[in-house]
């Protein structure tokens, strides 16, 4: 079998310094300038690796878009406000928000759009989508980029695209996850030679009674830190959706997908997607702990029917011809469906707002 380019280059770099995390590992098969997976390519879409809910159909923006209005209206309509979306793949969210924030034109003309882009073949897709709108939009390549002042944040399988760490509870504490070559000369998972000083005391105490040999993934949660301490001090609220597990819990989440299918995480590096559940919990935590309210989680089937998925269906139906309608209803049961398909119970909606805000739209009934 022939090796990707990406695997010449990690062979060559634990030659020269032995096993490397499991993060490190991550965050070159993700973001590594010349061969990571997303800076190469547009993965997303039914001819991409695999589909997200703003390409499934136009009403998930769209609902996130009066969400956005909504909590902008909450803060005191304030005339400057940075709209700002991290990793925004083809741009469709913004597009459809955008779109849908015309029914308050107020919030149009306060805001500025902010996205937050690492990968420039992600950044020609955006500005190709979001080329048409009269809306000043600016491109960074970091949250702490995005100038001073309020804030609404929206991030919709972002994080999970996130590199983790991954450890192994053994008896003498936790141990480093690492990838190595092992003796048949493959890629391959082992652990570190010395266990991670206090490590234990870290984490929550569900995690700490583990089994032995269980092991837990994490993420240094630097961006929830961030967002937390410019809704805290400057005003606003961010919205965060994606799969995950409401708390901390040990068990390996991270998974390769390509073509719409699994595959090997160290078959291909490079060439396919790697994520990890997203643990709310400890997002919840980091935000909470730069003083923002934390509304939810809840699953993003309860947080879009709240948001009004089915008004919004029947609206669209009502235009459409009953072939075409017959489209609207798949694509509202794929986003708020349970089982295999489904994303509605998988998926969660977690907001970080300013508490002076009180309650937000979606998170209460
Ligand atoms: N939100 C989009 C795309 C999700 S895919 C949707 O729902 O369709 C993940 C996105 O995050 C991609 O745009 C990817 O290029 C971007 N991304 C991944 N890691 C990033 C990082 N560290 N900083 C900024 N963007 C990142």
């Amino acid at each position: 079998m022939t090796m990707t380019p990406l695997e010449t280059e990690i062979r060559r770099r634990i030659a020269l310094a032995g096993p490397m995390p499991v993060r490190q590992y991550m965050t070159l098969c993700l973001a590594d300038p010349k061969h990571g997976y997303y800076m190469t390519r547009d993965p997303l879409g039914r001819a991409g690796d695999f589909i997200t809910a703003p390409e499934i159909s136009q009403m998930f923006g769209e609902l996130i878009g009066l969400w956005c209005a909504a909590v902008w209206h909450a803060m005191g309509r304030p005339e400057n406000v940075r709209l700002v979306e991290l990793g925004p793949g083809r741009g469709t969210l913004m597009q459809d928000a955008l779109r849908a924030a015309q029914v308050m034109p107020a919030f149009r003309t306060a805001l500025v759009a902010h996205l937050i882009e690492i990968s420039p073949a992600l950044r020609r897709r955006q500005q190709e989508t979001l080329r048409t709108l009269d809306v000043p939009m600016l491109w960074h390549n970091s949250f702490d980029e995005v100038p001073d002042g309020p804030v609404i944040v929206i991030a919709n399988e972002f994080f999970d695209a996130l590199p983790v760490h991954q450890a192994v509870k053994q008896i003498n504490g936790w141990y480093e996850r690492t990838v190595g070559i092992d003796h048949a000369d493959n890629l391959a998972f082992s652990i570190a030679d010395e266990p991670i000083p206090l490590f234990d005391q870290l984490l929550p105490q569900q995690v700490r009674d583990a089994p032995l040999g269980a092991l837990f993934e994490w993420r240094p949660d630097n961006i929830a830190l961030q967002i937390g301490r410019r809704v805290a001090r400057q005003g606003g609220a961010a919205l965060v959706i994606d799969y995950g597990h409401t708390e901390s819990a040990p068990g390996e989440t991270l998974q390769a997908v390509g073509r719409h299918g699994f595959a090997d995480p160290l078959g291909t590096p490079g060439e396919v997607d790697l994520t990890a559940h997203v643990d709310f919990q400890a997002l919840a935590l980091a935000a909470e702990s730069m003083g923002v309210r934390v509304h939810g989680p809840l699953e993003q089937a309860e947080f879009l029917r709240r948001m009004g998925i089915e008004r919004r269906a029947a609206a669209l139906k009502a235009n459409l011809s009953a072939e075409q309608a017959i489209g609207i209803d798949v694509a509202a049961a794929r986003l708020t469906g349970e089982g295999r398909t489904g994303m509605g119970k998988m998926f969660k909606a977690v907001a970080f707002a300013d508490p002076k805000l009180g309650a937000l739209p979606g998170f209460v009934r």
